[in-house]
């Protein structure tokens, strides 16, 4: 079954610039913004421009200027934001929620980048 992108998604409603946004870095493919409810000190979204609904349809559907563009904004924003180990910065979590048992909240496919506190175990033990 094909991905339908629902363009009525709030993520779509930032790019058109219906909704605020608190911007950390913008590239022609790439819009990189701090999350709204930030479950950690450090919570930004890294959102293609493009119309794609999770991961998986993003790195099979995307060109590769939109993907090259995804990934160096991504490793530009954890260094800004002084999370990048490599750059002396405290670490960080990347993950992408996708689907039903991903509890994707929403239908616009976006990384994760969570930092600035430990982060403790990706899932608990108890609950693998
Ligand atoms: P998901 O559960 O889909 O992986 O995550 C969606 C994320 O988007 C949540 O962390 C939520 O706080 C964030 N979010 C939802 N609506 C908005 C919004 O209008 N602005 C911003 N900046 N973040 C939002």
């Amino acid at each position: 079954m094909a991905y339908v992108y629902d363009p009525a998604n709030i993520f779509a409603r930032i790019l058109r610039g219906e909704i605020p946004n608190d911007t950390v870095l913008e590239t022609a493919h790439t819009l990189a913004f701090r999350d709204i409810r930030p479950q950690a000190p450090l919570h930004v979204l890294v959102i293609p421009k493009g119309p794609y609904v999770t991961f998986d349809h993003f790195a099979a559907e995307a060109s590769e200027a939109e993907i090259m563009d995804f990934m160096r904004t991504s490793a530009r924003v954890c260094e800004m934001v002084g999370a990048a180990p490599g750059q002396g910065g405290g670490g960080y979590r990347a993950i992408s929620n996708a689907g039903e048992a991903g509890v994707q909240e929403v239908q616009h496919y976006h990384l994760h980048i969570l930092g600035g506190r430990m982060l403790g175990r990706m899932i608990p033990r108890e609950q693998a």
